[in-house]
């Protein structure tokens, strides 16, 4: 199944029209009033902080400072979530009717959003009273934490900088949305034959033409010379924005929503890879070996990148055969598909999905009359932070929409249960950023296993499943596979990038030292030969020279940057929440666990999930599971497939350092 990166869960990370200092007098009932002067003689954020009561903001000097952050956060949080709720219905309508109007409305709200998070009022409020953090109850330091960190994407004490990345932003989202790629051209450079992302993404996992699949693969990175420029300005504003609040880089800025630093989360992601590496070199070889055999190749060393059924080999798909569920649903109509998937939260005691869920949902594909196009990447919104919730999807009767549809409403269950009086506003949002998609791909984990495909009449009763194969294939298309490249490669790229200043004239070599570290995968050779890139080591010599950039090829370096490895975290949080399910509440094997009907099951979860991010995610972690977050339970699931593995390669020359 595809990752599908979720737009509502990324805009509730980020945070709200101009939201200035309160009027030098309070409301009748203490409470500041909001007025509309900013206030003047703003200090720059890079000044100290006062620590005397009041201070320019003005507000009533008699006031502690736990009183006085209360006032402050009473007032934000209701200017926040009405403007956050005007940018995420703005942004739902640009999602399902995609015009340049709806486009439009879209960045005017965002920009309205940026013009309160960002603040000068906001920012020297947050930072004069997080200096007194000792004062503040843990709840109240919470919400000016996450005030802090929003303030820090949009800093209006720098509105030069903010202003050249919102337009660079826009600018590299133009690039990608127009980019023609093209499979062939004319002698005079004009192109002879179109070819859309799917179009590239099918044949990738499908064709045996291994002259094909090069052509293919090339023609996916032409759009990284034309992202190159603007990623290369962004990186220094990026950077700019972070570091007038302190942090080392814009890396270590995203790093701190874990409460963590650059080093901190480096040496966590560095740590997932070694927990993994046995499982990885196995799989690695037995791919190889499996490849060549079927593109009638020399085994290589490093795998050639065109060999691998993805753009940048971070999934695996299309290489086990026997494993295909679609004709499973092929009877069944999408409303079918959904209403099982509410129905698996439900069994397990979370209220049923709202009226208005279903009337403003978008569940299916559109025809194709051309009335209107709408974006067919999934997704799930909490609009309003509060009851309006409601999901993107264009639902079919096939396997991955069936564990698609377990994933987005793991999403709008998460937000149902976190949306309630006693979680403040700006700490409805997942755990830390990786938990809203780790809670997702549990629904999407839990909807795959065989007794309850079986219980939902999916699965013919005592039809026996390969486990080998289907752990070999949830490994190469999910997971496994996935963790070098997400823990690995793009992480390790970006924060070079941000935290290193790496130069853009290295950008295109590192990010090939690192796939080969990481991944074990190789450049494809420069054109024409078929033969895998020569040695172990892709770089030095490395065909693919800095005139590409196939870093910046990828969507999300642009326009979510230094995001990827929570969806590491994710992956690790899902085996350890689906062990711990499976082994102490439901007592069966991991691999064959249904949480259908379970009240247990539900309750466990709901504790981790009404939260929000009202706690320390560790802590919280800890104290629900009763241990820290861990790679083992992931690895025990994965332990019969290590096996099985290696009886297969016995023999073979694995490794490729
Ligand atoms: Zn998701």
């Amino acid at each position: 199944m595809k990752k599908l990166l979720c737009a509502a869960v990324i805009a509730a990370a980020s945070a709200a029209p101009s939201f200035a200092a309160p009027a030098a007098n309070t409301g009748p009932d203490g409470v500041p009033t909001i007025a509309n002067a900013s206030p003047d003689g703003a200090r720059g954020v890079g000044a100290p902080a006062p620590t005397r009561h009041g201070g320019p903001a003005g507000l009533n000097s008699a006031l502690t400072p736990e009183e006085e952050a209360r006032a402050f956060l009473s007032a934000y949080s209701a200017s926040y979530q009405g403007v956050y709720a005007v940018s995420q219905d703005v942004s739902w309508a640009a999602s399902t009717d995609v015009t340049p109007e709806h486009d439009g409305g879209r960045i005017a709200a965002n920009k309205a959003l940026a013009a309160v998070t960002g603040s000068r009022y906001v920012i020297e409020t947050a930072r004069r009273l997080l200096a007194r953090k000792a004062e503040l109850s843990p709840l109240t330091a919470r919400q000016l934490e996450k005030v802090w960190l929003d303030a820090a994407e949009n800093p209006a004490t720098i509105p030069d900088v903010v202003a050249k990345r919102v337009e660079a932003e826009s600018r590299q989202s133009s690039v990608m949305d127009s980019f023609q790629f093209c499979l062939e051209k004319k002698p005079e450079g004009a192109c002879a034959k179109p070819v859309t992302a799917n179009e590239m993404d099918d044949i990738l996992v499908s064709s045996r033409d291994l002259s094909l699949r090069l052509k293919t693969w090339n023609a996916s990175k032409e759009i990284g010379p034309a992202l190159k420029p603007g990623l290369a300005r962004l990186q220094g504003l990026r950077n700019a924005a972070a570091r007038e609040f302190g942090y080392s880089s814009y890396y270590d800025l995203q790093a701190a929503d874990l409460g963590m630093n650059t080093k901190e989360l480096a040496e966590l992601l560095d740590g997932f890879i070694n927990d993994i590496q046995p499982l990885y070199e196995q799989l690695h070889c037995w791919t190889k070996y499996e490849l060549a055999k079927r593109y009638n190749q020399p085994v290589p060393k490093l795998i050639p990148a065109h060999w691998i059924g993805n753009r940048w080999a971070q999934e695996w798909p299309g290489i086990v055969d026997g494993v295909d569920l679609n004709p499973l649903f092929k009877d069944r109509k999408p409303e079918w598909i959904i209403r099982q998937a509410e129905d698996f939260w439900v069994s397990m005691g979370f209220a049923k999905l709202p009226e208005a869920f279903w009337k403003k949902s978008d569940l299916y594909p559109v025809p194709s009359d051309g009335k209107r196009n709408k974006n067919t990447h999934a997704s799930a919104w909490h609009i309003d932070l509060d009851q309006d919730v409601r999901s993107l999807m264009s639902v079919e009767p096939d396997a991955q929409w069936w564990g698609t549809a377990h994933h987005e409403l793991g999403h709008i269950f998460y937000f149902q249960a976190y949306a309630r009086p006693q979680v403040p506003v700006l700490l409805r949002r997942g755990g830390n950023r990786a938990w809203h998609e780790g809670i997702a791909e549990l629904g999407a984990l839990a909807a795959m296993q065989a007794p309850y495909l079986e219980k939902r009449g999916v699965l013919p009763e005592g039809r026996k499943i390969d486990q080998n194969r289907w752990l070999l294939n949830e490994a190469l298309e999910q997971t496994i596979a996935f963790m070098p490249w997400a823990a690995g490669t793009v992480s390790a790229w970006e924060r070079d990038l941000y935290d290193g200043d790496l130069p853009p004239e290295k950008w295109n070599a590192r990010w090939w030292e690192l796939a080969a570290k990481y991944q074990g995968i190789a450049p494809p050779p420069a054109a024409g030969g078929e033969r895998p890139a020569p040695s172990g080591t892709a770089s030095p010599g490395s065909p693919r020279g800095e005139e590409y950039c196939d870093g910046c090829t990828k969507t999300h370096v642009n326009d979510n940057p230094a995001y990827y490895y929570n969806y590491a975290l994710a992956t690790v949080m899902k085996y350890q929440l689906h062990t711990h399910i499976c082994r102490n509440i439901l007592k069966v094997d991991p691999h064959a666990c249904t949480y259908y009907g379970s009240r247990a099951v539900g309750d466990f979860l709901r504790g981790l999930m009404s939260a929000g991010a009202t706690r320390d995610w560790r802590e919280l972690w800890k104290e629900k599971l009763g241990e820290d977050l861990s790679t083992k339970p992931m690895m025990d699931y994965f332990g019969p497939l290590l096996d099985y593995l290696k009886k297969e390669n016995k023999g073979r020359s694995c490794g490729w350092r």
